[in-house]
Order: structure tokens, then sequence, then C-alpha cells
């Protein structure tokens, strides 16, 4: 569904704006294409695999704009040439070229990432992996799966679903984003809680390195422990080593019975004995632990994600939480969760107002639609400011309150152009979305956001990105994170693969 909404969206982008960035753009010294480069690059790849405005491709510049623009449309490049090679001996042979000549390479997977980082900053390359989207092996005894970095991960689910597998990860953007890209920045999202991050669960990689060398580290094995395991520091470099072009990956059985309800929660002080009350209850069969505030949830409903719980359910709540559990058994995994519910209910002093249980497949989809879906309402509803952030669950409410006062404390709140500061997400993983909805990208506002959202973060020893990423858009903000013997190890690192700086230059390390 996302896919197709996103397409619409990327054809409807006619006039970009370009928002001014409170942080200089990165300065880097590289070469720009020029028509010799396209005449080669066609000689290593098909025409039809070339958008380029130069000769001999002569591209209208409008078709490129969507590999310009972020999902957000919040960043813009002026790449003109973007290149989908169809193999990895093709992108080797690009990179190369352009590790030659100086010409920055920008990897770009379904473009769904929130920081900026797959977009280019000046005119660099863009490399987007669509082309590569063949599944090379399944091993259905294993569930080790090996595809194309450019399969798209929803297309990956459905391959797995008739031999009962599922996907270790999957995050609202599943219909475009692809698994190249997860893997680079190490997306988390919804399954995290059950089957931990890609570090554990990636086996092996093909990446094309900046000098166009192809690293093989296709592994298909649980176990190896030769050495420095390289494809970790791939894991998360958001295309700053490298063009991942294959990952091997361990799938999951797909469980035999699924079920999901939405609690509604009086007081946002629940949240953390809820949190432990379903652990102890629920054990090895809760999988997603997820939370909404009521402002999140009433943009989702506003803006038409999932089915909105009756008047009655949602009366008095501050916040929602929707738990998912996934097991072997459904008798057992039923009766698990309605206990953990009746007893919810019954409690003296009840932890939560109503719980809405989902009775078929449908309603456990629209259940998961509220959550799925608050991204794509924030984008309807207005330009959001995106802090993705990981602190101590408890801190959760005071985060977003503290920043809604903040802003009102600098006029920007309501009559200064900030609609909503709202906050949901992966409560079981410390992950709060933080999200500040507003008319429009201002300096105004982005002045008064930064950096008291990162001294706030500092202040609780969290992280300045749990799972979106650095990007273009936190450079900036990577030292409250890192310290600086970590970022200098970071720039050896950074300097050792990519001596010429071409590979995705400006993201990542400021
Ligand atoms: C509706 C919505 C919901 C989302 N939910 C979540 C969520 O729950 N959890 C989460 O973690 N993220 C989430 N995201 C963010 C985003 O979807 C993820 O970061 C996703 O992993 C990006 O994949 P992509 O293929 O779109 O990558 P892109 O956006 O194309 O690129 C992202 C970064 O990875 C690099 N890259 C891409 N492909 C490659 C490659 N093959 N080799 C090397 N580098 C590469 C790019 O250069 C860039 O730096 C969400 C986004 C949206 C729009």
């Amino acid at each position: 569904m996302l896919s197709r909404h996103l397409a619409r969206r990327i054809a409807s982008r006619s006039t970009p704006r370009v928002v001014r960035l409170s942080h200089s753009l990165p300065d880097f010294q590289l070469n720009s294409v020029n028509e010799q480069d396209v005449e080669h690059f066609s000689k290593i790849l098909p025409k039809t695999s070339i958008l380029s405005t130069l000769a001999p491709i002569s591209t209208e510049s409008s078709e490129l704009e969507p590999y310009n623009t972020d999902w957000m449309n919040k960043y813009h490049g002026k790449s003109n040439t973007v290149m989908r090679p169809r193999t990895t001996q093709e992108v080797s042979e690009i990179v190369k070229w352009c590790h030659e000549r100086r010409i920055g390479v920008v990897p770009q997977g379904g473009n769904t990432g929130l920081v900026g980082g797959g977009v280019p900053v000046r005119d660099e390359v863009v490399l987007n992996l669509g082309s590569m989207n063949k599944i090379r092996s399944f091993d259905p005894v294993s569930g080790i799966l090996v595809a194309d970095a450019g399969c798209i991960l929803e297309s990956l689910s459905e391959y797995l679903a008739p031999q009962n597998h599922i996907m270790p990860l999957d995050l609202g953007a599943k219909g475009s984003c692809h698994i190249g890209g997860n893997v680079a920045t190490n997306a988390g999202g919804l399954r995290l809680l059950r089957y931990g991050s890609l570090h554990g669960s990636v086996l092996g990689l093909e990446v094309v390195l900046p000098d166009g060398t192809i690293l093989d580290q296709l592994s298909v094995l649980r176990k190896d422990n030769t050495g420095y395991d390289l494809k970790q520091l791939f894991i998360g470099s958001e295309g700053t080593l490298g063009i991942i072009t294959g990952v091997s990956i361990l799938t999951a059985p797909a469980p035999n019975s699924s079920n999901n309800v939405i609690l509604a929660l009086p007081s946002f002080d629940n949240v953390k004995p809820l949190f432990k009350e379903a652990k102890r209850q629920l054990s090895e069969i809760m999988s997603a632990f997820e939370f909404i505030d009521r402002t999140a949830y009433d943009l989702a409903v506003k803006h038409g994600q999932g089915r909105a719980l009756n008047e009655g359910d949602v009366e008095g709540a501050e916040c929602f939480v929707l738990v998912e559990t996934s097991g072997g058994n459904r008798e057992h995994d039923e009766a698990k969760l309605n206990g953990l519910l009746e007893s919810l209910l019954e409690a003296d002093q009840p932890l939560i107002n109503t719980g809405v249980l989902s009775q078929s497949p449908a309603q456990f989809s629209q259940l998961w639609a509220i959550r799925e879906g608050i991204t794509e309402a924030v984008s309807k509803e207005g330009k959001a400011y995106k802090y993705d952030i990981s602190i101590p669950l408890g801190s959760f409410k005071e985060v977003v309150d503290t920043t809604r006062e903040h802003l009102r404390s600098k006029g920007v709140l309501h009559d200064g152009a900030v609609k909503h500061v709202i906050g949901y997400g992966h409560v079981g993983d410390g992950n709060l979305h933080l999200n500040i909805v507003a008319e429009a990208y201002t300096q105004e506002i982005e002045d008064a956001l930064e950096p008291f959202v990162y001294e706030l973060v500092a202040k609780y020893k969290g992280s300045v990105s749990a799972e979106h990423g650095i990007g273009l858009m936190k450079t900036h903000a990577l030292h409250y994170s890192k310290n600086a013997t970590s970022i200098d190890l970071m720039r050896r690192i950074k300097s050792l693969f990519d001596p010429h700086g071409i590979m995705n230059p400006g993201k990542v390390l400021p």
C-alpha cells in the first residue's frame, strides 16, 4: 500500500522548496559528472538504466527529481545523473570510474530514509539499487535467505510467507524500502523486541568498496569466529563505506498464532508498570510493545490510518499501547493474552481503561495500521521535525512535554507555526519518536529545537539516533552520542575504506 502512495507522492513533487539548514552544507572537493563520464557509464550500463541531463542521454531534469528529493521533501540534491545498475559487476565498474575521477556517489535504496542520507548534498551521482531485486537463494531448513540488496522488504516477506517464514524486521516503509537500505541504516522497526537487531540477524554481505573492489562476505554460516567481523562495519554505515549489493539474512519461522490488542491508558505513568506486567505474564510470546500518545493517535485517525477505536474506548485515555503476541499454539497464546487483559481490568487500581483485542486477521491489520500509519499521518498533517531518540522509558513523556513547553516559551507553538508535539515509538526498545509537526520548515523552529533536543537527550545519556541514522540531518549532533575518541576512530575507518571521500560525502561524519 505504501509503495503506491510513495509513487504518487514522488510523481506529484513538482516545486520542491529548498530549506535553509541551520548547519551549513558540508564542504567537499569532488568533481562534477561531465559528458565524457556519461559516455563511459553508457558503456557499462544500457542507456535505459541511466537518467542524465547530459548528452548522450539528455533526460529531462524533472525525471531526476524523485531521486534528488527525500521522503520528507526536506532535502534536495542537484544530481544530474542517476544510474540503476542490475548487477554487482555493473556497480563495481561504475564505482571504480567514480573513484578514479573523484566523483561523489550516493547509494540509494527505496529512498524512505528520514535523515536525508539517501539523496545527494550537491551533484554526486545517485546509484539506485532498485533494479537489483532478485532472490539468490533460500534454505527452508536453516531459514537463511540470500537476496540482492534492492529487494523491497515487503516482497521478501511475500516470498517467504508460503514457505512459513518471516523477515526478522518489519517497518511502516516496508512497501518501498530495500533490504540493502535496511542494512545500511541498521533499521530497527516493529520486530526488534522479538528478533533483535540486524547486527545479529545479518549473516553476510556482498559490498562494492569505494574503489570498486567487490568484497564477498556473503556467508550463510551462523557461526564464524575467524577474526574481525567486517560485515558489522557496513551495518548502519549509511552508504559511507561502500555499496551493499547482496544480503544474507536469518529469517524466522512464521508464528502459528499472532494476536494484538490496543490498550488505552489513563496516564503515561502506567506505561512502565504495564510493560513489566506484560513481560511477566506474556513472557516468550510477547513480540511487540508499541507506545502511541494521544495526539499521535488522534492524528493517525484524522488521516485515515487504521480504523478508529470506539469513542467509549478512547475516552479519558492519555496514551495507548499496542501489544502483539506471536507464538506456536493459538489456544495457549490466546489464554495468556486474555489472562493478562482480565488481570489488568480487574486490578484494584487498573493500569488500563480498556483493551481492544483483534478478533480476525483484518482487525489485526487495522490495529497495526494505526501504529504503522503515524509517520504517514504526520507527513499529511504538515512538515515534521523528526527526532528518533533512545532514552530511558520513564522519561518519554517528560521529553515530549518539556519540548512542547520549550517551544511555547520560544513563541513558536500554535500561533508561531508548530501545530503538534507528539511522541510514539518502540517502547520495548527504549526508542521514542519525538515529532514536531509544523506548518512549514522554518529556521525559527529549527533554532528553537536544536541543540535543545540533543541537549535534552544528552541529559538522559540517550542516543540522538535510535534507528533512523545520522544521514545529513544529524552530523552536527553526532558528538552528543559519540565521544571524541570514537569519532576519531570512525574518521580513520572512513579514510581507510574511502581515501578520496567519494562514498556518500557529507553524511554521518561531521
Ligand atoms: C513510513 C515510514 C516508517 C518508517 N519506520 C521505520 C522504523 O520503524 N524503523 C526504522 O529503523 N526506520 C524506519 N523508517 C526509515 C526508513 O524506512 C529506514 O531507514 C529504511 O531502512 C531505509 O531503507 P531505504 O531502502 O529506503 O534506504 P534509503 O532511504 O534509500 O537510504 C537510507 C541510507 O542508506 C544508504 N543506502 C541505501 N541503500 C544502500 C545500499 N544498498 N548500500 C549502501 N548504502 C545504502 C543511503 O545512502 C542512505 O544513507 C521509516 C520510514 C518511513 C517513511
